[in-house]
């Protein structure tokens, strides 16, 4: 460990969110140390489809998702599934979440998620041009593969809707096209749409080469390092106990992850979050390997392709803390993909993974000072879109950290929101 032994700022957690809040914290002139139960960038920011996507714009809380949540009560295979628990907070969250699956409310988060996506890939783009961080950034963006007459004419109602009140346009290719626009595709498909203007990434890859940039830069990283109670006085945090002792800083940033809620009494602050839980599968290069990143929404699964390896991606349970890998979830992210490529394995040893997306009630992060302890800060919340919003965030972080006009509207992801 180097730098400041009582820095001013110490980031807890670094998940992609942790790395980026460091990086502008950093950059402001701060001295910061991170620090992580795990390892750094070890848990959902690691085996994720790794899209940089503009275009999902819509949130989780759109009209029909209560539906799907009461159908998958009976089916343990549905790709999104309820699992309830005897916990007052899950139903409360889950009511929360309810009330917001309409039309006006999806259309209000979509302008805030809007907001902050944007800036993201505008300040995405300037890390890779200054930093060059080798994280197999691809700027050729993402393609939504559609394998039935049905599913191409219910996808146009969201391309649409993108399309007339988001101003992000697709580009619409037929079946017959598709085979020539990636030889990857089956020839049998309906159609896809194109959103050119997504990028994609290695996300594990990402960590390391933008952790290691920020060592060299005098920032700290603790890895193995459990916060496990809050010091506080007079409205302020005044240290952190944790597995290697007490830490002290001026300021704190706790970007927790799924694991958020575990210091909201701590904190003095709710922080309605729920493990939103995800799997992938990684392995060898199939051949032919697709050349886009792809997103099948009839059967809800990513295909992420990688220099040396190719993912695929999906599910969504909310199943709590659960830590298992069922091997059935696994065979079914084999079969969704099936359907569309001409050779959905590759060779060779596969790496199974699960991750826990922070999913608020109302599918915004949250990234602001707590309400109540005026030197700690919070940025999580990032639901299923934590990497294609970090850079946003972090940039968003250091500028309140500083008192500095924010460069987007700081409200609408606000702690106090909760209150
Ligand atoms: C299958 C899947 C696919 C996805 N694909 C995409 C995608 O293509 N594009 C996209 O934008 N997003 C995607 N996501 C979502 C994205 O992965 C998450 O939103 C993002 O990783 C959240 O980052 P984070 O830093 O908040 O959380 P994490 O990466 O989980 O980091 C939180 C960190 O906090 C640490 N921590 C927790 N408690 C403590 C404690 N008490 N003390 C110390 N450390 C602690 C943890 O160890 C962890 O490292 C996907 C998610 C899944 C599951």
């Amino acid at each position: 460990m180097s730098g400041a032994a009582n820095p001013d700022v110490i980031v807890v957690g670094a998940g992609v969110i942790g790395i980026a809040s460091a990086h502008y914290l950093s950059q402001a002139g701060l001295s910061v140390t991170v620090i992580d139960q795990g390892t750094i960038g070890g848990a959902c920011s690691q085996g994720n489809c790794g899209y940089i996507c503009p275009s999902h714009v819509l949130p989780l809380t759109e009209p029909g998702a209560v539906g799907m949540a009461l159908k998958s009560l009976f089916n343990p295979a549905a790709p999104f599934r309820v699992r309830p628990r005897l916990d007052p907070a899950f139903w409360h969250w889950m009511w929360q979440f309810a009330r917001r699956c309409n039309h006006q409310q999806m259309l209000l988060a979509g302008a805030h998620l809007k907001a902050i996506l944007d800036s993201s890939m505008d300040e995405y783009r300037r890390l890779i041009r200054e930093e060059a961080l080798d994280c197999e950034w691809k700027e050729n963006g993402l393609l939504y593969v559609l394998r039935t007459g049905r599913g191409m004419r219910e996808f146009s109602h969201t391309v649409r809707l993108l399309s007339d009140h988001f101003g992000v346009v697709a580009h619409r290719l037929d079946g017959a096209e598709l085979p020539a626009f990636d030889p990857a595709l089956r020839c049998d498909l309906a159609g896809a749409f194109h959103y050119p203007l997504d990028a994609s990434l290695r996300p594990d890859r990402l960590s390391a080469a933008w952790s290691q940039r920020l060592v060299a830069r005098g920032v700290t990283f603790l890895e193995h390092c459990r916060v496990e109670g809050i010091a506080r006085s007079q409205g302020r945090v005044r240290g952190l106990t944790t597995s290697q002792g007490l830490l002290v800083a001026e300021r704190y940033l706790f970007a927790l992850g799924g694991w958020s809620p575990r210091l909201a009494a701590d904190l003095q602050c709710p922080i309605p979050i729920e493990q939103g839980k995800g799997y992938s599968v990684t392995m060898r290069r199939p051949q032919p390997c697709p050349q886009y990143p792809l997103l099948f929404p009839e059967h809800r699964v990513g295909v992420s392709p990688f220099e040396g390896g190719f993912r695929l991606g999906s599910m969504m349970e909310f199943a709590g803390f659960d830590t298992t890998i069922p091997p059935r979830r696994i065979q079914q992210l084999y079969e969704a993909a099936e359907p569309y490529l001409v050779s959905p394995r590759g060779d060779g040893p596969e790496e199974t993974w699960y991750g826990w997306r922070p999913m608020t009630w109302d599918s915004l992060p949250i990234i602001g000072p707590t309400p109540r302890l005026e030197n700690a800060f919070l940025a999580t919340g990032h639901n299923m879109l934590g990497m294609s919003l970090a850079t946003a965030t972090g940039r968003l972080i250091a500028e309140l950290m500083e008192g500095k006009t924010p460069h987007i509207d700081p409200e609408p992801y606000s702690p106090g929101r909760f209150l």
